[in-house]
């Protein structure tokens, strides 16, 4: 995806506009793949992360799997020709009507809750299988937002409870044929996501039925340098010789399934904006764009990190600004930035932006979300059209009166 390139965009669908580079998510998927060679491994591709109809196409030609946390992504993923059977649905908190609606769609069902085990005993007993997701409490990174594997998450059922699961699945006939684990997007060390690892193999010797064992992700990329990244080719060299001696004691040989969302989109995404003022205040130079939290919420709801290039002046001299969006809000996408200057009207490129970054956004202000573009070599494709007035409008009305029962 070159600069020339995301110009060329912004010309032919203006700003703001979502990019993705179809090369650059095919390779991080070959990259995966290749860290876990020669394991029976399944990759899922965790939607949350960038849902695009289109998107989900092109991992699917690569050879990915879906995992899917709510109803409405099933749906989503069975439109864009998965079969159920590729399917992983892990939701939480959610109405039991939904857990059955997926079993009807014929989808796997990942349960999180011992109450939600019982129902599903009671609605299925022996018949339909399911997988169970352990919180094995470790903590993944220092950033208690997105570590969901802590003592204090809402995820999962603890490992300290698999008795509790046990008696459970054991008075219902319930059929376990997966376990889960997900500690959060946030895996900068092999160490912890090992030693998660093995919490599961301990725990998998409680239930002879498993076909898979499923580590789930939270593997890292690098959103400015200097980042530590999850050093993905060492968490597979270690995961095979571990999981080959689970696999030994254990009597069978199992599959392998991780649930990648950042690591296969995040890069490939960036934000074109066009910066609309510059404004001098006494303490800052701000740079007002086109966008602001609506778009990409990520800065201010997780302090993250996104860095924003100007690629109408790449060669300029470098100035310090504060990037800032049009929404009332304190929005600032970037904080003390040193980029190449800024003038009204240049596009700027906010990288980092395919992973919770489009699929995060909404209508704040009443504003519209941006159109997405796939590029693909020299070839570039509207994949979903800018938001129009009328799409705003559209669930506004002015029904009939309820009035309140006797
Ligand atoms: C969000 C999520 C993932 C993906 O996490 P990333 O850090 O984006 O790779 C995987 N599994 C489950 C259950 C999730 O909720």
């Amino acid at each position: 995806m070159t600069p020339r390139q995301l110009i060329q965009v912004t010309e032919e669908f203006q700003t703001p506009t979502y990019v993705y580079d179809a090369n650059k998510i095919r390779s991080q998927f070959k990259r995966l793949q290749g860290a876990f060679d020669g394991l029976p491994v399944k990759l899922h591709y965790a939607m949350k992360a960038l849902s695009n109809v289109n998107i989900l196409k092109l991992l699917k030609q690569e050879g990915a799997e879906l995992d899917a946390v709510s109803i409405e992504e099933v749906h989503l993923g069975l439109r864009a020709g998965f079969e159920p059977q590729q399917i992983m649905f892990t939701p939480n908190c959610v109405d039991f009507g939904e857990i059955q609606e997926a079993v009807e769609l014929g989808v796997h069902i990942n349960i999180d809750n011992l109450t939600i085990l019982e129902a599903f005993g009671n609605a299925y007993g022996s018949s339909v299988p399911c997988c169970i997701r352990i919180n094995p409490h470790i903590m993944a990174g220092g950033n208690s937002h997105i570590s969901v594997g802590h003592i204090d998450s809402k995820f999962g059922i603890s490992i300290h409870q698999v008795r509790h699961i046990k008696r459970i699945t054991d008075s219902y006939g319930i059929h376990v044929y997966g376990l889960h684990m997900h500690t959060g997007s946030d895996i900068s060390d092999a160490q912890v996501f090992l030693r998660g690892a093995e919490l599961l193999y301990e725990a998998a010797q409680e239930f002879p039925e498993l076909k898979f064992l499923d580590f789930g992700s939270g593997f890292k990329v690098a959103y400015k340098s200097g980042d530590i990244v999850t050093d993905i080719e060492q968490i597979g060299k270690e995961i095979a010789d571990s999981f080959r001696n689970f696999c030994k004691e254990y009597g069978r040989e199992l599959e392998l399934w991780f649930e990648p969302g950042k690591f296969l989109v995040s890069e490939a995404g960036v934000l074109l904006v066009k910066s609309n003022v510059i404004k001098q205040t006494t303490s800052t130079v701000f740079v007002g764009v086109d966008s602001g939290q609506n778009h990409l919420i990520r800065p201010m709801f997780y302090d993250a990190y996104h860095h924003i290039d100007n690629i109408s002046n790449p060669t300029g001299q470098k100035r310090l600004y504060s990037v800032v969006g049009y929404i009332c809000e304190s929005d600032t996408l970037g904080y003390d930035r040193l980029i190449p200057e800024v003038r009204e009207g240049d596009i700027l490129a906010i990288r980092n932006a395919g992973a919770y970054a489009f699929s995060m956004s909404n209508n704040y202000n009443s504003r519209r979300r941006p159109a997405e573009v796939l590029i693909d070599g020299k070839q570039m494709r509207l994949i979903r059209r800018r938001e129009t007035l009328e799409d705003i409008f559209r669930n506004e009305i002015e029904a009939e009166v309820v009035t309140e029962k006797a």
